[in-house]
């Protein structure tokens, strides 16, 4: 393998691997005495579905849920912005109440996951990732001592993640691609990471974006396309993960209009005559206003 796990929140523990096919001893109820005990110690990273889950159960738009419910993060060395969920004080999660999970039917992965954690790998040299579990062990959850076992498959399928880590997958791949290329990439522009952060996170901004007038003469899309997406966060967000992919990455995905960059260069070249035509009439304006003031 070619890196350490990353683990996803605090812990003294060192993570036991899981290997495939394996059981757990795990079982986590309403009547447990550590009941919501997890939920008061959140430390938990949002992938680009866990928003659009979150901000649809809450009706509020991509952009309120990131500013009130979330706080941002690097995630790796070269600043690669993440979120987390926003907690009080205390590091409680803002959603557990004496009940429970208020927003559990759409609760983000790694808590559907817990007390799995998991990340894809790549070896040197294949083609494509694997999928790789740990198990984590903290004091505090009682889960471990209940008698239930139950297969690491089994546990993804009663905590619904699979549709969750469908969904991820170009955008996960995006990271790993990112963690394989190593230095060789290097910080990426202010101007990247925050196209990174729009295209994974912020569906409203990325919407506005890919409908503006500029990014359709720029690339060859149709009308159905932009239907789709005026209507649809899922496919907006996709699309986000392969236009990343293809800015980033150069992967070309996303078919390109002739000329472009051309037009773009020329498109540029009118708009900076233009406003150096406006700076010369305010120029002009207020040399003869100090002229008429002079005067009178
Ligand atoms: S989202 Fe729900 S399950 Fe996850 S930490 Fe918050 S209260 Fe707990
Ligand atoms: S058993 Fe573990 S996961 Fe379940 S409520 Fe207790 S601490 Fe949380």
């Amino acid at each position: 393998m070619s890196e350490k796990f990353d683990i996803p929140f605090k812990s003294s523990f060192v993570p036991a691997v899981l290997e495939p096919g394996a059981k757990i001893k795990f079982n986590c109820h309403k009547g447990i005495s550590c009941f919501n005990a997890c939920c008061k110690h959140a430390d938990i990273q949002l992938t680009p579905y866990d928003i659009l889950r979150l901000k649809d159960n809450l009706a509020i738009s991509a952009t309120a849920f990131l500013k009130n419910h979330t706080v941002p993060y690097e995630m790796d060395k070269d600043g690669i912005p993440g979120v987390k969920l926003r907690t009080d004080n205390d590091g409680a999660c803002l959603f557990v109440t004496d009940e429970g999970c208020s927003v559990y039917k759409d609760r983000p992965t790694a808590c559907r996951y817990y007390p799995i954690g998991h990340m894809a790998m790549r070896e040197a040299g294949a083609s494509d990732d694997e999928a790789h579990y740990f198990l984590i062990q903290e004091d505090h959850c009682k889960g471990h001592e209940e008698e239930r076992e139950v297969a690491v498959d089994d546990y993804r399928k009663e905590q619904e993640v699979e549709i969750y880590d469908q969904i991820n997958r170009e955008w996960l791949q995006l990271m790993l691609k990112k963690k394989s290329a190593g230095p060789t990439i290097g910080r990426p522009s202010d101007t990247s990471l925050q196209f990174f952060f729009m295209c994974s996170y912020d569906v409203d901004r990325l919407r506005r974006f890919v409908l503006t007038d500029s990014f359709k003469a720029s690339y060859d899309l149709d009308d159905k396309f932009y239907e789709t997406v005026e209507k649809e966060d899922l496919a907006l967000m996709q699309f986000g993960a392969r236009l990343l992919k293809q800015v980033l990455f150069g992967d070309i995905t996303i078919p390109v209009k002739e000329n472009a960059a051309e037009n773009r260069v020329e498109e540029r070249k009118e708009i900076l005559a233009l406003r150096r035509k406006a700076e010369i009439e305010v120029h002009k304006q207020k040399q003869e206003q100090q002229m008429k003031d002079a005067l009178s």
